[in-house]
């Protein structure tokens, strides 16, 4: 009988990961990949990496998804445990920083804060909808600048005057950028400047009414930027301190979560094994009239069995086995 490792996967719409941690919750491998529109093909190839990684003697005895596709990963896979990402971040923050007060995340799309006390979650904040305090804010104004994102902090360090950019939203924040262009700022006080703008608009919306308190932890694929990490320390008056897996720590806590659930029920893992990433599987759309959204769903199938519903504006449809009452109560679906 080979040693125990548990497999978290965390599938966002701009990136998918996937964490293998140890029995004694020693990180053993992980991958950080783009989603590209194709949850379901970036899982499988997750899935084909790890098995080329793991060593035969090692056996996978648990499973956890997160993420916003973590019901459609939670169902290809075979995962024993499915929960959200605020759970999974502050599992995976507080295993390396038992102390945590405060974790800010900032993804492609997305940024929350959570806020920890004696190592629970006691309050948090999410922006979906907003884009000026995400990953994509830079993405973006980069591109309109001519630099590769790759060198974005490397320039906007260098920066020894920062450029206030009005950056309330990516409209107003690029139309103050080209105004300070053709003021001659230098490129990097501009990128510097929307670091700041970045800052401050986390902080005035994801943070607002939050209590932001030391030790404080910043996880998740903006991390990678050292002046966005300037420009928290600058204007929170703190230390930041980036775990050194930040871009797969809601991985890391699935993984971490999945260990816990089999140490506690100590039941058989539902994972479906490596071969799942060769499967054909069918997916398709709808429009749910549950409420004046109209919201997308689209819909997993394998020999023409349903498998996982995603994509709504609430969780309606994403359980699958909550989801097949709800059509067969109401004739939702045609
Ligand atoms: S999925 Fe939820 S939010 Fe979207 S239309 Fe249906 S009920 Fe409304």
């Amino acid at each position: 009988m080979g040693k125990n490792i548990y497999l978290g996967i965390d599938v966002g719409s701009v990136t998918t990961k996937c964490a293998v941690m140890g029995e004694d919750m020693e990180l053993i491998a992980h991958h950080y990949i783009p989603t590209s529109g194709k949850p379901i093909a970036q899982i499988q190839k997750l899935i084909r990496e790890i098995s080329k990684e793991i060593l035969p003697d090692l056996n996978i005895a648990g499973v956890g998804t997160t993420g916003s596709a973590r019901y459609l990963a939670g169902e290809i896979v075979g995962a024993d445990i499915i929960k959200n990402e605020i759970t999974a971040h502050a599992i995976a923050a507080t295993h390396y920083f038992p102390d945590v007060r405060t974790i800010i995340e900032i993804g492609g799309q997305d940024s929350k804060i959570i806020i920890i006390r004696n190592g629970v979650v006691a309050d948090f904040g999410m922006n979906t909808v907003c884009a000026a305090g995400t990953g994509s804010f830079l993405d973006h104004q980069a591109l309109r600048l001519g630099i590769r994102i790759e060198e974005f902090a490397g320039e906007a360090i260098k920066s020894k005057d920062p450029v206030r950019i009005a950056g309330r939203c990516t409209v107003f924040a690029e139309s103050d950028m080209i105004h300070k262009q053709q003021m001659g700022h230098s490129t990097p006080d501009i990128l510097y400047g929307l670091c700041q703008a970045l800052v401050r608009n986390y902080i005035n919306n994801v943070g607002l009414g939050k209590r932001i308190e030391a030790p404080i932890i910043f996880q998740g694929g903006v991390a990678y930027n050292k002046a966005i990490i300037r420009a928290f320390e600058e204007e929170l008056g703190q230390e930041i301190m980036v775990p050194h897996h930040h871009e797969v720590m809601g991985a890391i806590g699935a993984a971490i979560i999945a260990w816990e659930n089999h140490e506690t029920t100590g039941a058989r893992t539902r994972f479906k094994g490596f071969s799942i990433s060769d499967i054909c599987y069918e997916t398709s759309t709808f429009t749910c009239n549950g409420c004046p959204n109209q919201c997308e769903i689209a819909q997993l199938k394998q020999g023409g069995q349903i498998l996982a519903r995603w994509g709504g504006r609430c969780e309606k449809w994403e359980n699958v086995s909550h989801v097949m009452d709800k059509c067969e109560n109401t004739g939702v679906l045609s």
